[in-house]
């Protein structure tokens, strides 16, 4: 399976609550301390990670930004998915399309290392921007994720949580040939696992309607730009920092406060935080160590020299 870079995305940049934050331009990341240091760090016990999408981009699926921390794909805003039919049927044609080459996305040699570290006993919990599932089929367990899941769907009417492989096989039923039809046109896949289709397909798509009540307002389980992540997870999240005795934050570049909160809670509660990141970040200050390095073998590594004592 090969997915496509994001760049090709056509659509036109849209300022959304998540966007303000932007790099100094030629900013580089001020590294100190050692893959030995984040080794000493878990070998202390109690360690939360904080993972964004640098974590899953070795299993293929893009980062909304490049390694200089611009954007460079701009996600469906909650107010577009809300704008009545016209926004559901946007977001269900390129989700459906793109669906297939998300989820045939496997767990990384980074995400597997991370589960690794977890079973030597390092690390207590992980706290995930990402919504690919990717950390659990690694291995991992105690997985929050903060931004919900593309695996579920709810229903807005009723609140009923459907899987989203069965909603999947509804839009085929509805949609017949549709799939054949656009994997000829679409784009490249997307972060949020969509992908780009021209307007004339959009338009032909039927969407689902919820098992339980037959409304049409199905929503992918997940927080969408421009809206609030669930309060209970955020309020598990804080708990699980408030236990930790370190925080280690991996391929984020905390852009958005979503994630950036977690680490400055760490930081004023005198924590030390480790971040590993291919590129700039938001959180360059709090950071006690600051490493530069592709995940897929920084992690190995570390877990290798866990493991074995
Ligand atoms: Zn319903």
């Amino acid at each position: 399976m090969s997915l496509a870079d994001a760049t090709a995305s056509t659509r036109p940049p849209r300022v959304t609550p998540r966007s303000a934050w932007r790099p100094e331009p030629g900013a580089a990341p001020a590294l100190r301390g050692s893959v030995r240091d984040v080794i000493d760090l878990l070998r202390g016990g109690g360690v939360v990670a904080l993972t964004g999408a640098g974590m899953s981009t070795e299993s293929g699926i893009p980062d909304y930004r490049g390694p200089d921390g611009s954007r460079r794909v701009t996600p469906m805003t909650i107010d577009e998915f809300r704008d009545g039919e016209a926004g559901a049927r946007r977001y269900w044609s390129r989700a459906y399309v793109g669906w297939n080459r998300f989820r045939a996305a496997r767990a990384n040699a980074g995400q597997e290392a991370l589960a690794r570290i977890q079973s030597a006993g390092c690390l207590d919990a992980v706290i995930t921007q990402n919504v690919d599932g990717l950390h659990q089929e690694a291995g991992s367990r105690r997985v929050i994720e903060l931004h919900g899941t593309l695996t579920r769907v709810v229903c807005v009417d009723c609140g009923a949580r459907l899987l989203r492989d069965r909603v999947q096989a509804a839009l085929t039923r509805l949609n017949p040939g549709y799939l054949e039809a656009a994997l000829d046109d679409a784009g490249s896949i997307r972060p949020d696992g969509d992908v780009d289709l021209p307007l004339s397909l959009e338009h032909r798509f039927r969407v689902a309607r919820c098992e339980e009540c037959a409304g049409v307002h199905l929503k992918p389980d997940v927080v969408f730009f421009g809206e609030s992540a669930d309060r209970q997870t955020v309020q598990a999240c804080y708990e699980a920092v408030d236990r930790a005795q370190a925080l280690l934050v991996l391929g984020s570049s905390l852009a958005v406060m979503s994630g950036l909160r977690f680490v400055r809670h760490a930081a004023a509660r005198g924590l030390p935080v480790a971040i590993i990141t291919n590129g700039t970040t938001r959180g360059e200050d709090l950071a006690a160590i600051r490493l530069l390095g592709p995940l897929g073998t920084v992690l190995p590594e570390i877990a290798e020299a866990v493991s074995t004592g």
